[in-house]
């Protein structure tokens, strides 16, 4: 499905729910977040029939994401679900990789094809700082564990944050010798970061400068946001993602589902569409979400707007 400036669009992420077993600093509140009501989630009965609605139209990759969607029961039978969908070429997920280990085995044959792993650090102290309290060693398991099953190609994306991680470049990107590609994102001032994101920001091409033998190398996947490098002989490439200092609006194949099921069209945007309530309320929500479709922003103003008042928790990142 095509929206409104010719853009394809193929992919959806899932956020399954805003609840994390970490509380990193520049997303979630040191004190987590307010539960939300029973009813306010979107069954995962509900969501599968709404994500079998969206593959009709189109959208052949979908992401789990969260808050930290491990942490939600009943995910793996959920990727056995969509993966028996016709037309689903990918499922991929997002995970901090705390519970990796103990699930691995399980998503993969549930039908998972791959997983990307947030890591800020290899340090424990600072880990567990930035995290407020999660165990570095639990996702370095889980790692080893998506890699031992297939979950690959493995991706590990970081998060460049002045005065924390900026020291760590060269360790992480050693990282790649081990097929892996490791991928670095720009702080955005969403939510939590919107406080101090202008002076903990680091531009992505700080990278480049830390590393000198990267080497430009083409992106297997053209809707793919980050530029790819190489580091002579290694396996792994090194992403660089940079949503503020320059956009990738124009080639944005992706729209967004909230565990409380809004969609959104973009994700630095605040408006969004109830798809819960036109589902329980038995519209139409094959034209509901084609419609909206065509209504999806041409790009994002973040250089100028700075402040999205959710976090990167409840839309899912
Ligand atoms: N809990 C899972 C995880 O951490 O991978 C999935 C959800 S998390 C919100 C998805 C991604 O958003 C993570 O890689 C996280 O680092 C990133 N993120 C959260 N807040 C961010 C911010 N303000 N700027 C840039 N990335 C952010
Ligand atoms: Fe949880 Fe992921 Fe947010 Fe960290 S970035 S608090 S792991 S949802």
């Amino acid at each position: 499905m095509k929206d409104s400036f010719g853009r394809e669009i193929n992919y959806l992420r899932v956020s399954l729910t805003d609840r994390c077993n970490l509380r990193c600093e520049y997303c979630m509140p040191g004190k987590g977040v307010d539960k939300l009501e029973h009813g306010d989630i979107m069954t995962l009965e509900d969501t599968y029939e709404v994500i079998k609605v969206f593959v009709d139209l189109g959208i052949d990759k979908i992401r789990f994401t969260g808050g930290e969607p491990l942490v939600r029961l009943g995910i793996v039978d959920l990727i056995s679900k969509v993966s028996k969908l016709e037309g689903v070429r990918e499922i991929a997920m997002t995970t901090n990789g705390i519970l990796l280990e103990k699930y691995a085995k399980s998503l993969k044959e549930a039908g998972l094809t791959r997983v990307n792993i947030s890591l800020d650090t290899l340090n424990k102290e600072r880990y567990r700082d930035i995290t407020r309290g999660g165990d570095l060693d639990k996702v370095l398991n889980g790692i080893k564990a998506a890699k031992e099953v297939g979950l690959t190609p493995l991706k590990i994306n970081t998060v460049l944050i002045g005065g924390f991680n900026d020291d760590e470049i060269p360790s992480l990107i050693d990282l790649t010798r081990d097929d892996i590609d490791v991928r670095f994102i720009e702080l955005m001032p969403i939510g939590e970061a919107a406080g101090f994101a202008k002076e903990k920001f680091i531009p992505s091409s700080r990278i480049l400068e830390a590393v000198k033998d990267l080497i430009p190398v083409v992106a297997e996947d053209k809707f793919s946001p980050a530029l790819y490098y190489k580091l002579p002989g290694a396996k792994g490439k090194v992403g660089i993602i940079n949503p503020i200092s320059c956009k990738f609006c124009k080639s944005c194949n992706r729209v967004r589902l909230t565990s409380t099921g809004l969609l959104k069209l973009c994700l630095h945007s605040n408006r969004e569409i109830d798809l819960k309530k036109a589902f329980e309320n038995k519209e139409d929500i094959k034209k509901i979400i084609s419609d909206a479709i065509l209504t999806k922003e041409e790009e994002h103003h973040l250089e100028d707007k700075e402040y999205i008042s959710r976090n990167m928790n409840q839309i899912g990142g």
